[in-house]
């Protein structure tokens, strides 16, 4: 059974500007513990497909599955990462990575626990009393990093999640983003712009385009395949 499975999926939006068909059939199939990078020109539905994909946004058209079964709301052990990371400025470093386990009936000693754990292993076991604002945009990176690992998610969405950081960094990110998937076994669905990165960090890479919006190509083992 494949972890993720988007079949046909539509996203049609209606907005100031009148309908957009954000996503037009997209099919995307991607193993346990697979690691999937998706490649696409703005505006092409990456960020929709993410979003249907964690259960976050219902799709107009079609269906998504997570082991075989439906998505109907957000599940705990998928964790999406998004591009400004999502970090509550108001919390320290600790507690942001803990929030995550809030919701499941762990005692705050467990919580606290499984937070530490991740922290140190993103390399941020020095600065659990920290604020966000008081991080680099790499150490804010590694903290979103760590709020997923604290959970044993598994399956990992990422949209742009590096977009913000600067050249040099990225590259470093890039390498810890690899080493946590091999170390913890999740499949991973990467949004970026950057083919290096895509290669770096996927299996397998598809691309989209906008018109219509679903995948057009698919690079795996080095090899261009056409998907339809
Ligand atoms: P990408 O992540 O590839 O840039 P998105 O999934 O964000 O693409 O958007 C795909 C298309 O849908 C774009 O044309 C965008 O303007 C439109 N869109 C995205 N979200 C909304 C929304 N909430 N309301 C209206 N249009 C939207
Ligand atoms: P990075 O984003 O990779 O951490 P920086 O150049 O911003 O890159 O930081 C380099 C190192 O300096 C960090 O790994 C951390 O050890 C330390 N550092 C950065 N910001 C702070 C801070 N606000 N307080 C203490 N140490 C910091």
């Amino acid at each position: 059974t494949p972890k993720l499975e988007l079949r046909h999926v539509s996203q049609r939006y209606t907005g100031a500007r009148g309908e957009t068909l954000a996503l037009d059939g997209m099919d995307l199939c991607v193993a346990p513990g697979e690691s999937v990078a998706i490649l696409g020109p703005s505006g092409c539905g990456k960020s929709t497909s993410l979003l249907a994909a964690c259960g976050l946004q219902r799709p107009t058209g079609g269906s998504v599955f997570v082991d075989g079964e439906p998505v109907e709301s957000p599940r705990l052990e998928t964790a999406l990462i998004l591009q400004d990371f999502g970090l509550m400025p108001w919390k320290t470093v600790e507690q942001n990575a803990a929030l995550g386990l809030q919701v499941r009936r762990l005692p705050k000693k467990e919580r606290m626990k499984r937070a530490h754990d991740a922290l140190r292993r993103v390399g941020l076991g020095d600065f659990f009393r920290s604020y966000p604002a008081e991080l680099s945009g790499g150490m804010r990176q590694r903290l979103a990093m760590a709020r997923a690992l604290a959970c044993d998610i598994d399956l990992l969405l990422m949209d742009e999640p590096l977009s913000a950081l600067d050249a040099l960094l990225r590259e470093e990110m890039q390498n810890m983003l690899k080493r946590c998937w091999i170390d913890q076994g999740y499949a991973q669905v990467l949004v970026t712009h950057s083919i290096e990165e895509a290669v770096f960090l996927g299996q397998r890479v598809v691309v989209m385009s906008a018109r219509p919006g679903r995948i057009v190509y698919e690079l795996a083992n080095g090899e261009m395949v056409d998907p339809s």
